[in-house]
């Protein structure tokens, strides 16, 4: 049972690589961490299989690896609480933060890590989520090294979809861009470089209706164009999806500065508009969004949360 009354060092919301590996540290340093779990315990790499490029794990379940964080996490002394938050006021001291239901008392502390990541924007269509992490994926980087001389699609026209299709191009797939717009909207000089890959097809005004599959595995995707409203079948091994993430911030914007997307903008790597609030992860890395990295600032969070009460108590 967590205290409401007493003033806790350090609150963390969201328990992803960010989070917890923020509660490690933050545990071992002796500030007691309350870690509120959030809808999605473990992060986005509980939704997901394999986990191959986590140092020291050449291949790791991503739901196994972040059991074991949690556990470290715990072994240190940090405290869970199995719920979302569903408001917070930052405007005065001690920060409040409200778990479950605003109902009840608000927990109380001298600083907080926000740790929530992001949420992949899905198409909603038949087969995806059937599909999913069986051929479905929104991260190129992760799962593009487990097709080699595949048929892949990419579904998207920004920068991402075009560095995802320039990626998976390294293990000989054939690519097929599928874009809803008439032209791309990525950089130009990205446009270019796939523009001068034959193995790179582009299909405009056009979305994915269905993704199909042999119930084990993606084995193609029905096209629609969105001009003409004719659907075709396109053989694939795997899609991917560059359409967007949406940085799980809405909660903080009345308080925290963000960028046009929704990234809470930091700066010192992790900090907020706010002394004292700091910020981990996919929630403001628009960038490399990747399990070491958000594990990272989670770290680089948790050592100045450290620093800040610290400074505060005189110490
Ligand atoms: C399909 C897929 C495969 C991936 N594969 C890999 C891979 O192989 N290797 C790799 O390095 N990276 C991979 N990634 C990327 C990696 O998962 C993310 O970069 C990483 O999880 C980001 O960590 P995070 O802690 O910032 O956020 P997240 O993992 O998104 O965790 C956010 C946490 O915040 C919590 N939260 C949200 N809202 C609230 C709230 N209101 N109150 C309390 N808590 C809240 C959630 O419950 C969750 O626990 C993959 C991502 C996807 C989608």
């Amino acid at each position: 049972m967590v205290e409401t009354k007493k003033i806790h060092d350090l609150i963390i919301i969201g328990s992803g690589p960010a989070g917890l590996t923020a509660a490690i540290y933050a545990a071992r340093a002796k500030l007691h961490p309350i870690i509120i779990s959030g809808p999605n315990p473990g992060g986005q790499l509980v939704k997901t299989t394999y986990i191959e490029n986590w140092p020291g794990d050449q291949t790791i379940l991503g739901a196994d690896l972040m059991e074991r964080i949690k556990n470290h996490a715990l072994h240190f002394g940090a405290t869970f609480i199995n719920q979302s938050v569903t408001s917070v006021d930052f405007s005065t001291k001690p920060f409040k933060v409200w778990a479950g239901n605003n109902q009840t008392p608000a927990l109380l502390a001298n600083s907080i890590i926000i740790a929530t990541g992001a949420k992949p924007k899905l198409l909603n269509c038949p087969g995806e989520e059937q599909y999913w992490s069986k051929g479905v994926s929104t991260c190129a980087t992760c799962d593009g090294a487990l097709y080699s001389e595949k048929q892949i699609v990419i579904v998207g026209g920004g920068d991402t979809a075009m560095e995802d299709a320039l990626f998976l191009t390294r293990f000989n797939n054939q690519i097929t861009i599928v874009q809803i717009g008439e032209k791309l909207t990525a950089s130009q000089i990205m446009q270019d470089r796939v523009l001068s890959k034959p193995q790179i097809k582009i299909i405009y005004h056009s979305t994915i209706q269905e993704i199909l599959g042999n119930n084990q595995h993606v084995t193609g995707v029905i096209i629609k164009n969105l001009k003409t409203n004719i659907t075709q079948p396109l053989p694939a091994n795997a899609v991917f999806l560059a359409i967007g993430l949406k940085p799980m911030s809405d909660l903080f914007a009345s308080h925290l500065e963000t960028d046009h997307y929704g990234h809470i903008l930091v700066t010192n790597q992790t900090h907020s508009n706010i002394p004292g609030i700091f910020i981990a992860g996919d929630v403001c890395d628009n960038k490399y969004r990747q399990a070491i990295t958000a594990a990272g600032f989670g770290c680089m969070a948790a050592l100045d949360a450290e620093r800040y009460l610290g400074m505060q108590k005189g110490s």
